[in-house]
Protein backbone atom coordinates (compact mmCIF):
# COMPACT_ATOMS: atom_id res chain seq x y z
CA UNK A 1 0.00 0.00 0.00
CA UNK A 2 1.54 3.48 -1.24
CA UNK A 3 2.18 5.53 1.92
CA UNK A 4 -0.48 8.01 2.78
CA UNK A 5 0.12 12.14 1.67
CA UNK A 6 -0.57 14.22 4.63
CA UNK A 7 -0.68 17.85 4.27
CA UNK A 8 -1.47 20.11 7.20
CA UNK A 9 -1.11 23.73 8.25
CA UNK A 10 -3.64 26.39 9.12
CA UNK A 11 -6.16 27.49 6.89
CA UNK A 12 -4.61 31.17 6.41
CA UNK A 13 -0.93 31.90 7.14
CA UNK A 14 -1.79 35.06 9.78
CA UNK A 15 2.06 35.26 10.60
CA UNK A 16 5.63 33.96 10.84
CA UNK A 17 5.14 33.28 14.85
CA UNK A 18 2.16 31.09 13.72
CA UNK A 19 3.66 29.52 11.67
CA UNK A 20 7.06 28.77 13.96
CA UNK A 21 4.84 27.04 16.06
CA UNK A 22 2.89 24.92 13.80
CA UNK A 23 6.35 24.20 12.30
CA UNK A 24 8.05 22.75 15.36
CA UNK A 25 5.23 20.65 16.43
CA UNK A 26 5.43 18.77 13.12
CA UNK A 27 8.33 16.57 11.82
CA UNK A 28 8.59 16.21 8.06
CA UNK A 29 8.27 12.71 8.24
CA UNK A 30 5.05 12.29 8.95
CA UNK A 31 3.29 15.61 7.18
CA UNK A 32 4.64 16.02 3.69
CA UNK A 33 3.34 19.19 3.01
CA UNK A 34 2.43 21.98 5.06
CA UNK A 35 -0.21 24.21 3.71
CA UNK A 36 -0.88 27.85 3.88
CA UNK A 37 -3.80 30.28 2.52
CA UNK A 38 -1.97 33.23 1.42
CA UNK A 39 -4.69 34.34 -0.43
CA UNK A 40 -7.81 33.40 0.82
CA UNK A 41 -11.53 33.62 -1.48
CA UNK A 42 -13.84 34.69 1.16
CA UNK A 43 -17.77 33.86 0.69
CA UNK A 44 -18.71 37.01 1.94
CA UNK A 45 -16.36 40.39 1.58
CA UNK A 46 -15.20 41.79 4.84
CA UNK A 47 -14.19 38.41 5.62
CA UNK A 48 -10.45 37.88 6.33
CA UNK A 49 -8.33 38.06 2.64
CA UNK A 50 -5.01 36.65 3.83
CA UNK A 51 -1.52 38.14 4.43
CA UNK A 52 -0.75 38.20 0.40
CA UNK A 53 2.57 37.60 -1.31
CA UNK A 54 4.86 38.43 1.80
CA UNK A 55 3.15 35.20 3.88
CA UNK A 56 5.16 33.19 0.86
CA UNK A 57 8.55 34.20 1.82
CA UNK A 58 7.71 32.73 6.06
CA UNK A 59 6.39 29.74 4.76
CA UNK A 60 9.80 29.53 2.35
CA UNK A 61 11.81 29.97 5.58
CA UNK A 62 10.36 27.13 6.99
CA UNK A 63 11.03 24.98 4.00
CA UNK A 64 14.92 25.80 4.36
CA UNK A 65 15.32 25.01 8.14
CA UNK A 66 12.43 22.40 8.50
CA UNK A 67 12.53 20.80 5.43
CA UNK A 68 8.70 20.40 5.17
CA UNK A 69 7.25 20.96 1.05
CA UNK A 70 4.78 23.69 0.55
CA UNK A 71 1.75 23.93 -0.96
CA UNK A 72 -0.77 27.23 -1.09
CA UNK A 73 -3.84 27.74 -2.90
CA UNK A 74 -3.69 29.56 -6.10
CA UNK A 75 -6.84 31.31 -8.06
CA UNK A 76 -5.17 33.80 -10.37
CA UNK A 77 -2.44 33.97 -12.86
CA UNK A 78 -0.46 36.38 -10.76
CA UNK A 79 -0.77 34.08 -7.66
CA UNK A 80 0.48 31.26 -9.97
CA UNK A 81 3.55 33.31 -10.55
CA UNK A 82 3.88 35.09 -7.55
CA UNK A 83 4.04 31.12 -5.69
CA UNK A 84 6.11 29.49 -8.03
CA UNK A 85 9.16 32.21 -7.96
CA UNK A 86 8.96 31.97 -3.95
CA UNK A 87 9.57 28.10 -4.69
CA UNK A 88 6.51 26.64 -3.02
CA UNK A 89 6.58 23.08 -4.28
CA UNK A 90 3.02 22.02 -5.18
CA UNK A 91 -0.67 24.72 -5.34
CA UNK A 92 -4.28 23.78 -5.40
CA UNK A 93 -6.84 24.51 -6.45
CA UNK A 94 -10.40 25.69 -4.51
CA UNK A 95 -13.74 24.62 -4.35
CA UNK A 96 -14.84 28.72 -5.56
CA UNK A 97 -12.26 28.18 -8.70
CA UNK A 98 -12.93 24.98 -9.72
CA UNK A 99 -16.45 26.09 -10.42
CA UNK A 100 -15.44 28.09 -13.43
CA UNK A 101 -13.60 26.42 -16.72
CA UNK A 102 -12.56 30.25 -17.76
CA UNK A 103 -10.53 30.47 -14.37
CA UNK A 104 -9.33 26.58 -13.96
CA UNK A 105 -8.08 27.44 -18.01
CA UNK A 106 -5.82 30.48 -17.27
CA UNK A 107 -4.18 28.68 -14.34
CA UNK A 108 -3.73 25.81 -16.10
CA UNK A 109 -1.95 28.26 -18.91
CA UNK A 110 -0.02 29.46 -16.65
CA UNK A 111 1.32 26.41 -14.96
CA UNK A 112 1.98 24.86 -18.91
CA UNK A 113 5.10 22.38 -18.27
CA UNK A 114 5.97 23.26 -14.57
CA UNK A 115 6.67 20.19 -12.97
CA UNK A 116 4.76 20.25 -9.72
CA UNK A 117 1.92 18.37 -8.14
CA UNK A 118 -1.39 20.11 -8.91
CA UNK A 119 -4.21 19.07 -6.19
CA UNK A 120 -7.99 19.74 -7.40
CA UNK A 121 -10.69 20.83 -4.95
CA UNK A 122 -13.98 19.39 -5.81
CA UNK A 123 -16.55 22.53 -7.31
CA UNK A 124 -18.76 23.91 -4.12
CA UNK A 125 -21.49 22.11 -6.19
CA UNK A 126 -22.30 18.48 -6.34
CA UNK A 127 -21.12 18.62 -10.08
CA UNK A 128 -18.67 15.50 -10.81
CA UNK A 129 -18.25 16.84 -14.28
CA UNK A 130 -16.97 20.00 -13.65
CA UNK A 131 -14.80 18.38 -11.62
CA UNK A 132 -13.45 16.06 -13.92
CA UNK A 133 -13.34 19.00 -16.45
CA UNK A 134 -11.22 20.80 -14.42
CA UNK A 135 -9.01 18.22 -13.54
CA UNK A 136 -8.64 17.17 -17.15
CA UNK A 137 -7.74 21.34 -17.95
CA UNK A 138 -5.12 20.84 -15.63
CA UNK A 139 -4.05 17.43 -16.93
CA UNK A 140 -3.24 18.16 -20.36
CA UNK A 141 -1.32 21.20 -18.99
CA UNK A 142 1.01 20.38 -16.38
CA UNK A 143 3.84 17.94 -16.29
CA UNK A 144 3.28 16.99 -12.59
CA UNK A 145 0.93 14.84 -10.86
CA UNK A 146 -2.36 15.77 -10.75
CA UNK A 147 -4.35 14.93 -7.96
CA UNK A 148 -7.78 15.84 -6.49
CA UNK A 149 -9.10 16.95 -2.64
CA UNK A 150 -12.74 15.68 -2.03
CA UNK A 151 -14.27 18.90 0.58
CA UNK A 152 -17.77 18.39 0.32
CA UNK A 153 -20.31 20.51 -1.03
CA UNK A 154 -22.37 23.16 -0.30
CA UNK A 155 -26.20 22.63 0.57
CA UNK A 156 -29.12 25.16 1.64
CA UNK A 157 -30.07 22.79 4.41
CA UNK A 158 -27.13 21.95 6.71
CA UNK A 159 -27.42 18.44 8.52
CA UNK A 160 -24.13 17.06 10.43
CA UNK A 161 -21.68 19.20 8.19
CA UNK A 162 -20.34 22.19 6.76
CA UNK A 163 -20.17 20.83 3.75
CA UNK A 164 -22.37 17.29 2.17
CA UNK A 165 -19.48 14.64 1.79
CA UNK A 166 -21.72 13.40 -0.49
CA UNK A 167 -19.31 10.26 -0.99
CA UNK A 168 -20.82 8.49 -3.66
CA UNK A 169 -19.34 11.61 -6.13
CA UNK A 170 -15.67 10.99 -5.29
CA UNK A 171 -16.17 7.26 -5.18
CA UNK A 172 -17.47 7.49 -8.44
CA UNK A 173 -14.32 9.60 -9.71
CA UNK A 174 -11.93 6.90 -8.45
CA UNK A 175 -13.95 4.56 -10.79
CA UNK A 176 -13.81 6.31 -13.34
CA UNK A 177 -9.74 7.01 -12.95
CA UNK A 178 -8.40 4.50 -10.88
CA UNK A 179 -4.75 5.43 -11.12
CA UNK A 180 -5.45 9.14 -9.66
CA UNK A 181 -4.75 9.89 -6.30
CA UNK A 182 -7.69 11.44 -4.26
CA UNK A 183 -6.84 12.88 -0.63
CA UNK A 184 -10.09 13.97 1.58
CA UNK A 185 -10.06 17.55 3.40
CA UNK A 186 -12.11 16.30 6.40
CA UNK A 187 -11.99 20.15 7.90
CA UNK A 188 -13.83 21.63 4.98
CA UNK A 189 -16.28 18.51 5.23
CA UNK A 190 -16.71 18.99 9.30
CA UNK A 191 -16.79 22.83 9.83
CA UNK A 192 -16.53 21.62 13.49
CA UNK A 193 -13.42 20.00 14.65
CA UNK A 194 -14.76 17.57 16.80
CA UNK A 195 -16.23 16.06 13.34
CA UNK A 196 -12.81 16.52 11.91
CA UNK A 197 -11.57 12.71 12.95
CA UNK A 198 -14.67 10.61 12.63
CA UNK A 199 -14.92 12.29 8.65
CA UNK A 200 -10.97 11.35 8.52
CA UNK A 201 -12.11 8.28 9.53
CA UNK A 202 -14.19 7.50 6.80
CA UNK A 203 -11.97 8.92 4.02
CA UNK A 204 -9.29 5.95 4.62
CA UNK A 205 -12.27 3.55 5.30
CA UNK A 206 -13.09 4.36 1.70
CA UNK A 207 -9.73 3.95 0.59
CA UNK A 208 -8.67 7.73 -0.03
CA UNK A 209 -5.11 8.24 -0.87
CA UNK A 210 -4.52 10.75 1.80
CA UNK A 211 -5.72 13.83 4.43
CA UNK A 212 -5.65 17.67 4.20
CA UNK A 213 -5.82 19.07 7.65
CA UNK A 214 -6.09 22.56 8.96
CA UNK A 215 -3.80 23.15 12.44
CA UNK A 216 -3.51 26.17 14.33
CA UNK A 217 -1.39 26.91 17.47
CA UNK A 218 -4.45 28.50 18.87
CA UNK A 219 -7.45 27.94 16.70
CA UNK A 220 -9.84 29.96 18.76
CA UNK A 221 -8.09 32.93 17.50
CA UNK A 222 -7.69 32.04 13.88
CA UNK A 223 -8.87 34.86 11.35
CA UNK A 224 -10.44 31.95 9.26
CA UNK A 225 -11.97 28.52 9.92
CA UNK A 226 -11.45 28.67 13.98
CA UNK A 227 -14.19 26.25 14.60
CA UNK A 228 -12.94 23.59 12.46
CA UNK A 229 -8.81 23.86 13.28
CA UNK A 230 -7.42 21.20 15.57
CA UNK A 231 -4.54 22.29 17.38
CA UNK A 232 -1.00 20.45 16.07
CA UNK A 233 -1.06 17.97 19.38
CA UNK A 234 -4.74 17.14 18.73
CA UNK A 235 -4.10 16.61 14.69
CA UNK A 236 -1.22 14.40 16.48
CA UNK A 237 -2.76 12.19 18.38
CA UNK A 238 -6.08 12.03 15.24
CA UNK A 239 -3.08 10.81 13.16
CA UNK A 240 -2.01 8.04 15.42
CA UNK A 241 -5.27 6.99 16.51
CA UNK A 242 -6.38 6.75 12.86
CA UNK A 243 -7.03 3.32 11.48
CA UNK A 244 -5.49 2.67 7.78
CA UNK A 245 -7.57 -0.72 6.71
CA UNK A 246 -6.36 -2.95 3.73
CA UNK A 247 -8.66 -3.71 0.82
CA UNK A 248 -8.71 -7.82 1.28
CA UNK A 249 -9.70 -9.32 5.19
CA UNK A 250 -6.83 -11.58 6.08
CA UNK A 251 -7.65 -14.10 7.96
CA UNK A 252 -9.87 -16.96 5.64
CA UNK A 253 -12.99 -17.20 8.64
CA UNK A 254 -13.28 -13.40 8.10
CA UNK A 255 -13.36 -13.53 4.57
CA UNK A 256 -15.56 -16.39 4.46
CA UNK A 257 -18.01 -14.74 6.55
CA UNK A 258 -17.99 -11.88 4.54
CA UNK A 259 -18.71 -13.81 1.43
CA UNK A 260 -21.49 -15.55 2.65
CA UNK A 261 -22.63 -11.74 3.57
CA UNK A 262 -22.10 -10.39 0.07
CA UNK A 263 -24.57 -13.35 -1.07
CA UNK A 264 -27.79 -11.85 1.43
CA UNK A 265 -26.70 -8.49 0.06
CA UNK A 266 -26.73 -9.42 -3.62
CA UNK A 267 -29.95 -11.73 -3.20
CA UNK A 268 -31.62 -8.95 -1.57
CA UNK A 269 -30.56 -6.24 -4.31
CA UNK A 270 -32.46 -8.23 -7.13
CA UNK A 271 -35.43 -8.40 -4.41
CA UNK A 272 -35.06 -4.26 -3.78
CA UNK A 273 -35.37 -4.34 -7.76
CA UNK A 274 -38.29 -6.52 -8.11
CA UNK A 275 -40.32 -4.50 -5.29
CA UNK A 276 -39.14 -0.74 -6.83
CA UNK A 277 -40.31 -2.28 -10.69
CA UNK A 278 -43.01 -3.61 -9.05
CA UNK A 279 -43.69 -0.02 -7.67
CA UNK A 280 -42.85 1.87 -10.49
CA UNK A 281 -45.67 -0.47 -12.81
CA UNK A 282 -48.27 0.57 -10.21
CA UNK A 283 -47.21 4.65 -10.39
CA UNK A 284 -47.58 4.25 -14.07
CA UNK A 285 -50.95 2.41 -13.91
CA UNK A 286 -52.00 5.47 -11.63
CA UNK A 287 -50.71 7.96 -13.68
CA UNK A 288 -53.15 6.34 -16.83
CA UNK A 289 -56.30 6.67 -14.39
CA UNK A 290 -54.92 10.23 -13.88
CA UNK A 291 -54.32 11.20 -17.50
CA UNK A 292 -57.78 10.17 -18.25
CA UNK A 293 -59.44 11.87 -15.50
CA UNK A 294 -57.39 15.04 -15.82
CA UNK A 295 -55.85 14.90 -12.19
CA UNK A 296 -52.69 16.51 -11.77
CA UNK A 297 -49.29 13.98 -11.35
CA UNK A 298 -48.22 16.16 -8.08
CA UNK A 299 -50.42 15.39 -5.41
CA UNK A 300 -48.78 17.23 -2.58
CA UNK A 301 -50.63 15.78 0.26
CA UNK A 302 -50.20 11.93 -0.49
CA UNK A 303 -46.63 12.67 -1.02
CA UNK A 304 -46.56 14.57 2.28
CA UNK A 305 -48.45 11.05 3.82
CA UNK A 306 -46.15 8.59 2.44
CA UNK A 307 -42.99 10.66 3.42
CA UNK A 308 -44.12 11.19 6.71
CA UNK A 309 -45.04 7.44 7.30
CA UNK A 310 -41.84 6.28 5.54
CA UNK A 311 -39.81 8.18 7.88
CA UNK A 312 -41.92 6.99 10.66
CA UNK A 313 -41.21 3.26 9.74
CA UNK A 314 -37.46 4.43 9.12
CA UNK A 315 -37.49 4.86 12.65
CA UNK A 316 -38.89 2.29 13.93
CA UNK A 317 -36.68 0.27 12.04
CA UNK A 318 -33.57 2.02 12.45
CA UNK A 319 -32.89 3.53 8.95
CA UNK A 320 -31.69 7.15 9.21
CA UNK A 321 -34.02 10.49 8.83
CA UNK A 322 -31.23 11.67 6.37
CA UNK A 323 -31.72 8.12 4.37
CA UNK A 324 -35.18 7.77 4.33
CA UNK A 325 -35.53 11.46 2.81
CA UNK A 326 -32.67 11.12 -0.19
CA UNK A 327 -34.40 7.51 -1.11
CA UNK A 328 -38.29 8.82 -1.26
CA UNK A 329 -37.18 11.51 -2.83
CA UNK A 330 -35.48 9.79 -5.41
CA UNK A 331 -38.52 7.29 -5.60
CA UNK A 332 -40.77 9.74 -5.78
CA UNK A 333 -39.20 11.81 -8.68
CA UNK A 334 -38.89 8.31 -10.82
CA UNK A 335 -42.96 8.30 -10.25
CA UNK A 336 -43.58 11.38 -11.17
CA UNK A 337 -41.25 10.78 -14.23
CA UNK A 338 -43.53 7.44 -15.17
CA UNK A 339 -46.73 9.22 -14.97
CA UNK A 340 -45.42 12.15 -16.81
CA UNK A 341 -44.36 10.04 -19.38
CA UNK A 342 -47.86 8.22 -19.46
CA UNK A 343 -49.74 11.29 -19.82
CA UNK A 344 -47.57 12.32 -22.70
CA UNK A 345 -48.07 9.32 -24.21
CA UNK A 346 -52.19 9.77 -24.15
CA UNK A 347 -52.01 13.20 -25.12
CA UNK A 348 -50.49 11.71 -27.95
CA UNK A 349 -52.12 8.96 -28.74
CA UNK A 350 -55.49 10.85 -28.83
CA UNK A 351 -54.41 13.67 -30.84
CA UNK A 352 -53.48 11.60 -33.37
CA UNK A 353 -57.06 9.76 -32.66
C1 LIG B 1 -9.13 26.22 2.30
O1 LIG B 1 -8.58 25.14 2.05
O2 LIG B 1 -8.86 26.93 3.26
C2 LIG B 1 -10.26 26.62 1.42
C3 LIG B 1 -10.56 27.88 1.19
O3 LIG B 1 -10.91 25.56 0.99
P1 LIG B 1 -12.15 25.35 -0.01
O4 LIG B 1 -11.70 25.83 -1.35
O5 LIG B 1 -12.32 23.88 0.08
O6 LIG B 1 -13.33 26.11 0.55
MN1 LIG C 1 -10.17 26.93 5.42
Amino acid sequence: MQKKIIIAGPCSVESPEQLELIAQALSPGSVEYLRGGIWKPRTRPGSYEGVGEKGLKWMVDLKTRFGFKLITEVATVAQVEKALSAGIDAVWLGARTTVNPFYVQQIADALKGIDIPVFVKNPINPDLHLWIGALERISKSVNGEVLAIHRGFSSFRKFKYRNQPQWTIPISLMQQFPAMRIICDPSHIAGEREVVHEVAQQAYDLQFDGLMVEIHPNPATAKSDSAQQLTPDAFKSMIDALIIPGLEATSAIASSKIEAMRKRIDDLDEKLIDLLAKRMKLSSSIGEIKSEESISVLQPQRWKWILTRALGLGEKSNVSEEFITALFNVIHEESINRQVEVMKKQNFDSSRR
